[in-house]
């Protein structure tokens, strides 16, 4: 097993590389800007006895998404987990670059990621099939308003895609799954300038409390494996029962 996560370095995406590692996975895995978390969960992989190596790439580019699957090769799994929420605010009051960004950065790329997987994986064009999970949001059918619609709605697309991808390359060997999170414990609050986020919201969610990213690369790691072998198509919920 190799699998590629994209920014698979921090957060969600380092504790699903983690788990993975744990499940013997090597992997490959890409991040935008912070070296030294990709360091740090690098080693942690390989100290769980897996190859691991790292790919410096901003995936909002066209050269981004090349560089990322040319260092990665033959893959049976893909993670397509980067993203950001960028900003909190009315959509009124986003500016139009940062609605522009938050859609090329969320659904774009991750479009572009899942083309990559299908063209490395697919048994058609030389491939030996595999998993593609696709990180959504719970977002996608809330529709945050007052928060990031904008982000909700470019969500809302990622779930489009693993419908419609599911169908399209069945046949081809790749099983396309989704996760949707709802809050979890990461610093992508505090970059989009709410830090205070994870304390106030968590406390509102049915289960009382913000996720951990062990809950929901648990949710990855059991979507990956043969144990879900009949599930495609589909997004699953991890959010607390929100
Ligand atoms: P995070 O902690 O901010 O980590 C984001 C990762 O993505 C980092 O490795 C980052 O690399 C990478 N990245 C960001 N922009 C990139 C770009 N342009 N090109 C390549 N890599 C890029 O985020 P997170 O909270 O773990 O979120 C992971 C995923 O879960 C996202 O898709 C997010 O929308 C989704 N999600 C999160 C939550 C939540 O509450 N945390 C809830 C629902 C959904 P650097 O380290 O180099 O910046």
């Amino acid at each position: 097993m190799r699998t590629l996560v994209t920014g698979g370095t921090r957060g969600i995406g380092a504790a699903v590389a983690r788990r993975l590692a744990a499940d013997g996975h090597d992997l490959v895995l890409g991040y935008a800007r912070d070296d030294a978390a990709a360091g740090r969960t690098a080693a942690e992989c390989r100290a769980l006895g897996v190859e691991c190596t790292t790919v410096r790439a901003d995936l909002t580019t066209a050269a981004g998404v090349e560089e990322v699957f040319a260092a990665a090769g033959a893959l049976t799994g893909v993670v397509n987990n980067a993203g950001a929420t960028l900003h909190l605010g009315a959509l009124a009051d986003t500016p139009p670059e940062v609605v522009r960004a938050t859609v090329d950065l969320n659904l774009t790329s991750a479009l572009l990621v899942a083309r990559s997987a299908v063209l490395a994986m697919g048994r058609s064009r030389g491939g030996s099939g595999g998993v593609l999970v696709n990180v959504s949001s719970g977002a996608a059918t809330l529709g945050s308003p007052g928060e990031y619609v904008h982000y909700a709605a470019a969500k809302a697309g990622v779930d489009a895609l693993t419908l419609g991808l599911a169908q399209e390359v069945a046949d081809d060997g790749i099983r396309v799954v989704g996760v949707a999170p709802g809050i979890i414990d990461t610093t992508i609050h505090a970059d989009a300038g709410d830090p205070g986020r994870v304390g106030r919201v968590g406390p509102r969610v049915p289960l009382g409390r913000a996720g951990r990213v062990e809950e929901v690369a648990d949710a990855v790691g059991w979507l990956m494996s043969d144990e879900a072998s009949y599930v495609t198509g589909t997004t699953l919920r991890v959010a607390g029962g929100r």
